[in-house]
């Protein structure tokens, strides 16, 4: 079947070949390790100039839903910043490989996101290596399930917050004094933002926390000519599932209960944060775009 954002396809249809199956990582999980392997659109994204120029920073740009975007990006004329663990090398290189063919410059900054101090670096490393900013993607994220609250550790608690809600303040913080009118900030939150489900408790209430984050600045920095959005994706085949995101027996049915019947690929994920990143949604603010396979969302 022909896989790109061009072709007429039947979305039911679409990836379903690709199918979960049971399997475990350790955490961060690597794309290298995924099986089947996700699309990221290495073969199929084809820009259109639509970021000529541009500036990105995004967090988590080695794998899954960040790499896809970072290879739209590329192939759309943005230079591209990525962030990463450095358990995560291996993915990071690749992508930068990609990325690089693109044509643009790459950065790739290795590090942890729960440091407010690497978090700061990692603006000021992107607008120095990049000469400037004006596309900030926070989309690094934690997620290990956890099937009762009593044994649920304070340090996971505060890692997940810190991971999803903290670095993506102390980032932004960083990032605003840089960032001119036209340029686009966007948040990664999930479906589990509000419909959360019964083993993802503090990752549910960390997507619920970007969702009102991202509303909130969004009305903030609007005078100034920024754009502050969400996207929020379904399930996704990347390696946060397989690392610790789901008991490993609910892989099997991934993606299965959503109205397309399937689990989404990074490579569906792309477009929209294209989209947000571009002057196309000028007009868009405070809005979190849901791609989830037809689940109802408000
Ligand atoms: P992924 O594992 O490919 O990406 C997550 C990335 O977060 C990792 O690659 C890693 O680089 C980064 N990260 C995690 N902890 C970090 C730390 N302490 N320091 C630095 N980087 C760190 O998985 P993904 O599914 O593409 O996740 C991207 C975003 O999408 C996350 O915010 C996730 O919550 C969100 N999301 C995913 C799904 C899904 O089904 N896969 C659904 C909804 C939302
Ligand atoms: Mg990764």
């Amino acid at each position: 079947m022909t896989r790109d954002q061009y072709t007429l396809t039947d979305p039911a249809k679409l990836y379903a070949d690709i199918e979960p199956h049971a399997q475990r990582q350790p955490e961060p999980g690597l794309d290298a390790k995924l099986d089947p392997r996700a699309d990221l659109g290495e073969e199929t994204y084809r820009g259109t100039g639509r970021l000529t120029g541009r500036k990105a920073l995004i967090t988590g740009g080695d794998s899954g839903i960040g790499a896809a975007t970072a290879i739209a990006f590329a192939r759309e004329g943005a230079d591209v910043a990525i962030s990463y663990l450095p358990d995560e090398e291996q993915d990071a290189q690749r992508i930068a490989g990609i990325l690089r063919d693109a044509g643009v410059t790459v950065l790739t900054l290795p590090g942890d996101l729960k440091d407010a101090g690497y978090c700061r670096d990692l603006v000021a490393k992107t607008v120095d290596g990049l000469g400037g900013l004006d596309i900030l993607v926070n989309n690094g994220g934690k997620q290990i399930f956890n099937d009762d609250l009593t044994t649920l550790d304070d340090e996971q608690f505060d890692d997940t917050f810190k991971t999803n809600v903290y670095a993506m303040f102390w980032i932004t913080k960083a990032a605003l004094p840089h960032l001119k009118p036209g340029s686009a900030i966007i948040n990664t939150t999930s479906i589990q933002a509000y419909k959360p489900s019964d083993v993802l408790v503090d990752y549910a209430s960390t997507k619920a926390t970007i969702n009102a984050f991202t509303k909130a600045l969004a009305q903030q920095v609007a005078p100034k000519g920024i754009r502050v959005n969400a996207v929020a994706p379904g399930p996704i085949w990347t390696p946060l599932q397989p690392s610790y995101g789901q008991p490993e027996e609910k892989l099997d049915e991934f993606g299965k209960d959503t109205p397309l019947g399937r689990m989404g690929q990074p490579a569906e994920l792309a477009p929209a944060y294209v989209f947000l990143a571009s002057a196309e949604s000028s007009y868009v603010l405070g809005e979190t775009l849901n791609v989830n396979g037809g689940i109802p969302s408000p």
